[in-house]
């Protein structure tokens, strides 16, 4: 296939007119190099078109009629995990997300994918957003896992002779729960109500972390917020925008902001990051709908992660000792895409007797990236080795994120160490148990 795919006139940009990166964000970046270390992928390969800089660079290029959006372009802009630690790093403020976001959209929509890539992203897409399609691929899994089946074949070797991507997605499978088919109530009501909030479910998050939701709602209604859970909520389109079908994400949006309208509610809680980056993202990326745009800013504003609220609200329900030594890893989407660092740290100090450990290269994204570590197993294995290894040095018994994708990512990297019995928590799990004052060891046995 010709890596030329598109020329356009000389002088001329190469986009296309919708949507191109905007030249004035490309313009902000002074091309310092600050961001450099910050970069996974930079770290990885020391590639300067794998770093930030290079990126806005060949953007530009391509945006003055210098390059062509052809395969090398897309290369690099695929190689990029949107983990925005480059954003946190930069000190002049460059927005790389919003140039990234629809530089992918260019991408999508310009150049061409071979046949094997464009059949796994449709199977992906067409999987992973959808709740109830999930539930039913997740039956045969549990079967599998539950048979002894999946240890067999991962003793077996056969999984090595895969392609790549299928035994990524075998390896990150997490255990399909027994509850798997139930569902969260449109409805939970507060103990001393003081709030009124509405809970985004998910869909990766509702099927294969349903006591995550669970502990959510029960934290939330044991700090005074009465929860609703619109029953006609759908995926966030997350997924989409960061793989650039801007469409398809937009539609997800829509139908989103219009089920939490019918809830009433002032303020809507998330509980895994990249959802909620990208729901505090609707009001730009529906910024030029007519219909839906004050909606779409609207709704932004009345999104928090679980965190925020935790630290918005001065806590009513009394926190019990949880002697437990913990890791506690950053999700990028917290981090990074919403700035929020201190908030999930105050929530588990306020725990007594929980002590958190301080993980070495804690900024750097852990390779799990939304479907990253599904497109791009061998980068996201070596970020996840490096991640697992740096919090399996803080000798700590547990490890705590607030994001699922990192928790299956760092899940399967326990796995490669030969620590798969280390548990995983997400933050607001350990909230529920202090409130509910279980002990670690009843914490550990509800949770296998
Ligand atoms: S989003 Fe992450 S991977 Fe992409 S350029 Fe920025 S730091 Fe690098
Ligand atoms: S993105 Fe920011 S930190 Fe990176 S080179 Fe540009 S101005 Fe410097």
């Amino acid at each position: 296939m010709s890596e030329l795919v598109q020329v356009g006139l000389p002088g001329a940009s190469n986009f296309d007119a919708h949507h191109p990166p905007e030249k004035a964000l490309i313009d902000d970046c002074v091309h310092c190099g600050f961001c450099l270390p910050a970069c996974p992928t930079y770290v990885l390969w020391g590639e300067e078109m794998d770093s930030p800089r290079g990126r806005i660079y060949m953007m530009n290029k391509v945006a003055q009629g210098e390059a062509t959006l052809d395969h090398i372009f897309q290369r690099h802009m695929d190689n990029c995990l949107g983990c925005m630690a480059c954003m946190t790093a930069c000190p002049s403020g460059v927005q790389y997300g919003k140039l990234i976001e629809d530089t992918r959209a260019q991408v999508e929509r310009n150049i061409p994918r071979s046949s094997a890539d464009s059949l796994f992203r449709r199977m992906l897409f067409a999987t992973f957003p959808y709740a109830t399609r999930l539930r039913v691929l997740a039956l045969p899994m549990l079967v599998y896992q539950r048979s002894g089946l999946q240890s067999l074949v991962r003793k077996s070797g056969v999984l090595q002779r895969l392609p790549e991507r299928m035994a990524a997605m075998e390896a990150l499978l997490p255990r399909v729960p027994a509850t798997l088919l139930r569902r969260m109530p449109a409805r939970v009501s507060a103990d001393r109500p003081r709030r009124r909030v509405g809970m985004l479910s998910g869909c990766v998050q509702q099927v294969f972390f349903s006591h995550v939701n669970q502990a959510t709602a029960r934290v939330l209604a044991a700090e005074g917020c009465e929860v609703v859970i619109p029953q006609d909520q759908a995926c966030c389109g997350a997924l989409m925008v960061h793989s650039g079908l801007e469409k398809d994400a937009a539609a997800m949006a829509r139908q989103l902001i219009a089920a939490f309208e019918h809830a009433e509610v002032d303020t809507i809680v998330v509980n895994a990051a990249g959802c909620g980056s990208t729901m505090k993202d609707y009001g730009h990326m529906l910024r030029d709908d007519p219909a839906w745009a004050a909606r779409a800013a609207a709704f932004s504003a009345r999104c928090r992660d679980i965190s925020e609220i935790l630290a918005e609200l001065p806590p009513q329900a009394p926190r019990h000792a949880l002697p437990m030594h913990v890791a506690y890893h950053d999700a990028c989407h917290l981090r990074h895409a919403q700035s929020i660092y201190q908030q999930p740290r105050d929530v588990l100090a306020a725990i007594p007797g929980l002590e958190v450990a301080t993980v070495a290269e804690a900024d750097l994204c852990c390779g799990s990236a939304g479907v990253y570590n599904l497109l791009h197993p061998e980068a996201a294995n070596i970020l996840g080795d490096r991640k697992v290894k740096n919090l399996l040095a803080t000798n700590a018994s547990v490890v705590v994120s607030a994001n699922p994708g990192c928790l299956l990512q760092l899940m399967s990297g326990l796995r490669r160490q030969g620590k798969q019995t280390m548990p995983t928590f997400h933050m607001v799990e350990l909230l529920d148990a202090s409130i509910r004052n279980l002990s670690p060891e009843e914490l550990l046995r509800r949770s296998r």
